[in-house]
C-alpha cells in the first residue's frame, strides 16, 4: 500500500490547502482514504466478525493465570504469559521494559457490625489500606452522605469513630457515574486520618445490589498519613443506613491484615507488527493499543483488564495475518500494575516522553468488554476529516458517533501532557461496575459477541490510522 499512500497523501495535502469555500464544495466526496486501503478495512471488519480470538486470548489470561496483582507471583506470571503468547503469534518483535513501584499485599480483612445486634458484613479492604492493630478497632459509627460531608465535618464529630461514607453510584452507559463516586474511595482515608478517625468503611463504588464488595485504589501522597479502609457490600451498605437513621447508636469493628512492601519490578510487554514505510517518511509512524495486564487480587480480572488484552491483541494479530502490510507500525502494549497507580503507563511515558511525535495516535482498551457505540479523538484539526472517515468505517458496527476531546485510557494519561494524539472507542459500561473490582469479575461476564465487535473495531481503526495521509499530531497543540 506504499504507492498507494504517497499518492493519497499528495491528493490530500493539495485538498487541505485549497482554499476554504472550494474544501467545502468538495467536502462531500473527500475521502482520505485510497479505495484498497478501505477494502483491507472491510475485509478486517468482517473476518473480526467471525473470529473468537479476542475471547479466546481473554479466557486463556484469566484462566492460567488468573487474578494478578502487581507484585504479586502471578504479576511475574503474567507476564511471561504476555511474552509467550505474543511470541507464538509471531509479531515482529517483542521486547519488556521495567516498571518499579511499592506494592501492597492483602492478608485479610473482617467488617461488622457489633451493636445494637452482631453482624457481619461482606467487605474488602482498599488498596493500600494499612492494618488495624491487632484484633481491629472498634468503636461507634458517625455517617456521612458523600466525601464533601465528610470534609466539612469537624474533627470533635469524628475522632475515634468508625467513618460510614454512603454515597451511590449512578450507572449510566458512558461510565460518568464513577467519577463523582469514586472520590470517597479515593480519598476517605486519607481524610480520615486528617480528622483522627479510627477506620473508613464505604458503600462500593459500583453498580450492583449483588453481596459483592468493590475494592480499588486510594490517592495518597509518599508521607500522607493514612486510616484503614474497606468498601462494603451495597446490600450490606443499605442494611448499615437503616441502621444508622434508626434510634441506638450503631457500633462497628474493622480488621484488616495488609501490608505495604518496599519495591518490585514487574514488565510492561511489548509487541510491533513493522510497518511497510520507510519510519522516516511519515512524521509519526506507530499506531499504539493498550490494555493493561495487572488487576485487582480478586475475581479473575476478566473484564479488567483481560478483555482489553484480549481485544487489542486479537485486533493486531488480524492486521498482522491480512496479506496487506500496514504503513506505519501497530504497537501492542500491555502495562504493568495500572491498578495501583498508573505505574506501566508512567514508566513508558518517562522511557517514551520524547519520541511522542513518532506516535500516529494511541488507544487503550480498559473499559471491559461491553459493545462499543461512540469515538472520541483528541488530534489535530487536519485530521479530523480523517477521523471522520474512520468513524464511517466504524458505523455499520453501530459505533455512530465522533467526539472531539477525551484521552486514549488510564495508561497513556502519563502521556497525554506531552501531546499525544489520543482516541477512544467507547465501549457501553452499563454492566461494569457491577462487577468492577470485585469476585465477581470473571469469565462468564464477558460476552463473545461483543468482543467480536471490539475487536472490528479497535482492528478497522488501527489500520485505518496506519494508512492516514496525514499525521494526527503531537505536542503541545493538542493539551487542553
Ligand atoms: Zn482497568
Ligand atoms: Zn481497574
Amino acid at each position: 500500500m506504499t504507492h498507494s499512500l504517497t499518492i493519497t497523501r499528495r491528493v490530500w495535502t493539495a485538498l487541505l490547502t485549497v482554499p476554504a469555500v472550494l474544501a467545502f464544495a468538495s467536502a462531500a466526496i473527500a475521502q482520505p482514504f485510497d479505495a484498497a486501503d478501505l477494502d483491507v478495512a472491510r475485509e478486517l471488519r468482517e473476518q473480526a466478525l467471525s473470529s473468537d480470538l479476542g475471547y479466546e486470548i481473554t479466557a486463556d489470561l484469566t484462566t492460567r493465570v488468573g487474578n494478578r496483582l502487581a507484585g504479586s507471583e502471578n504479576d511475574a506470571r503474567a507476564v511471561e504469559w504476555a511474552v509467550e503468547m505474543l511470541e507464538s503469534m509471531g509479531f515482529d518483535r517483542v521486547w519488556t521494559e521495567p516498571a518499579t513501584f511499592p506494592y501492597w499485599t492483602r492478608e485479610t480483612e473482617r467488617v461488622s457490625i457489633v451493636a445494637p445486634t452482631e453482624q457481619e458484613l461482606v467487605a474488602i479492604a482498599l488498596g493500600f489500606s494499612p492494618a488495624t492493630p491487632e484484633g481491629g478497632v472498634e468503636a461507634e459509627v458517625v455517617m456521612f452522605d458523600d466525601l464533601d460531608d465528610f470534609e466539612a465535618a469537624s474533627p470533635e464529630s469524628v475522632e475515634g469513630r468508625i467513618v460510614f461514607i454512603r454515597s451511590r453510584m449512578e450507572r449510566a452507559r458512558d461510565g460518568s457515574g464513577y467519577g463523582p463516586a469514586v472520590q470517597k474511595r479515593a480519598r476517605g482515608s486519607v481524610v480520615g486520618a486528617e480528622k483522627g478517625a479510627a477506620a473508613v468503611v464505604i458503600r462500593s463504588v459500583g453498580t450492583s445490589s449483588d453481596r459483592f464488595a468493590h475494592t480499588g485504589m486510594m490517592r495518597f501522597t509518599a508521607g500522607s498519613r493514612l486510616v484503614p479502609a474497606a468498601a462494603i457490600s451495597n446490600p450490606d451498605a443499605d442494611q448499615l443506613e437503616r441502621l444508622m437513621t434508626g434510634d441506638q447508636p450503631v457500633r462497628m469493628r474493622v480488621e484488616i491484615e495488609a501490608s505495604v512492601n518496599e519495591t518490585y519490578t514487574s514488565r510492561n510487554v511489548i509487541a510491533q507488527l513493522d510497518g511497510a514505510a520507510d519510519p522516516e517518511s511519515i512524521d509519526a509512524p506507530i499506531v499504539a493499543l493498550g490494555a493493561h495486564l495487572d488487576s485487582w487480587d480478586v475475581g479473575t480480572g476478566a473484564l479488567d483488564d483481560a478483555a482489553g488484552v484480549g481485544i487489542v491483541t486479537a485486533a493486531a494479530k488480524l492486521i498482522m495475518d491480512h496479506e496487506a502490510r500496514p504503513d506505519r507500525s501497530i504497537q501492542v502494549i500491555l502495562f504493568a500494575a495500572e491498578e495501583i497507580g498508573l505505574w506501566g503507563g508512567r514508566a513508558w511515558a518517562d522511557a517514551h516522553g520524547d519520541e511522542v511525535e513518532r506516535y500516529q495516535v494511541a488507544s487503550e482498551s480498559d473499559f471491559g468488554a461491553g459493545r462499543i457505540y461512540a469515538m472520541t479523538a483528541r488530534v489535530a484539526d487536519e485530521a479530523m476529516p480523517v477521523i471522520e472517515a474512520i468513524q464511517a468505517e466504524l458505523a455499520p458496527l453501530g459505533i455512530e458517533s465522533v467526539e472531539r476531546g477525551g484521552g486514549a485510557g488510564p495508561d497513556f494519561t502519563p502521556m497525554l501532557a506531552r501531546g499525544l494524539a489520543a482516541v477512544r472507542l467507547r465501549q457501553d459500561g452499563s454492566k461494569y461496575f457491577d462487577y468492577h473490582h470485585t469476585e465477581n469479575d470473571t469469565l462468564d461476564k464477558v460476552d463473545p459477541d461483543a468482543m467480536k465487535q471490539n475487536v472490528a473495531a479497535f482492528a478497522v481503526f488501527a489500520w485505518l490510522a496506519a494508512q492516514s495521509p496525514v499525521a494526527f499530531g503531537s505536542g503541545p497543540g493538542l493539551v487542553d
